[in-house]
């Protein structure tokens, strides 16, 4: 009866191998699931009035130069918008939300968001002097590698983005001079 108990261990081993693989599925698709229902309530607070507010403020400073006053509530409601960004940074380097997912939607706001990414945050007299934003600035790098063939980067709009983002860079760095006269933040 060798051959039976040999037959008797690979069944037993099978089956311990699939409740092996069941639990690891088990544990994707539980993953799968937080990280989306993560990715849905910072979506939320992302698409929040203050927050795109600031997102906007953040992208006319990038064209025009110029940053609002600090202690003025634009400008705190840029410093909020460029916070929340850096969060959904590091949730994605934390793969608390999936990296794929953030790019995938906010690749083409990212791309418009160098200039006045680097407006605010190396302003050397902000309330948040050297605090650099790594998260912040990794997704930015990516959405600008970010491979995408679809509507909001063909027929020259990607580059367009790209490229506006490098040349104001320079204009807004230069133009941010007379802002350090600006008073000293009252709230
Ligand atoms: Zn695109």
């Amino acid at each position: 009866m060798a051959w039976f108990d040999s037959v008797k261990d690979l069944v037993g081993i099978s089956l311990a191998l699939l409740a092996v693989i069941v639990s690891l599925v088990t544990v994707l698709i539980s993953r799968r699931r937080e990280q989306a229902s993560s990715y849905l309530a910072i979506q939320e607070l992302m698409l929040s009035d203050e927050v795109q507010r600031g997102r906007l403020l953040i992208y006319q400073s990038g064209i025009s130069g110029r940053i609002p006053p600090l202690g003025t509530a634009d400008y705190f409601r840029i410093v909020r918008a460029l916070s929340v960004f850096d969060l959904l940074g590091a949730y994605a380097r934390k793969g608390i939300v999936r990296r794929e997912w953030v790019l995938d939607y906010w690749h083409p706001r990212l791309q418009a968001l160098r200039a006045g990414y680097e407006l605010v945050n190396y302003r050397e007299d902000g309330p948040y002097p050297n605090h650099g934003r790594p998260d912040l600035l990794d997704l930015i790098e990516r959405a600008e590698r970010y491979d995408c063939r679809r509507q909001c980067c063909t027929d020259g709009r990607r580059e367009r983005r790209l490229s506006r983002g490098k040349a104001q860079t320079g204009i807004a760095r230069e133009a941010e001079l007379p802002n350090k006269a600006a008073p000293p933040p009252t709230a």
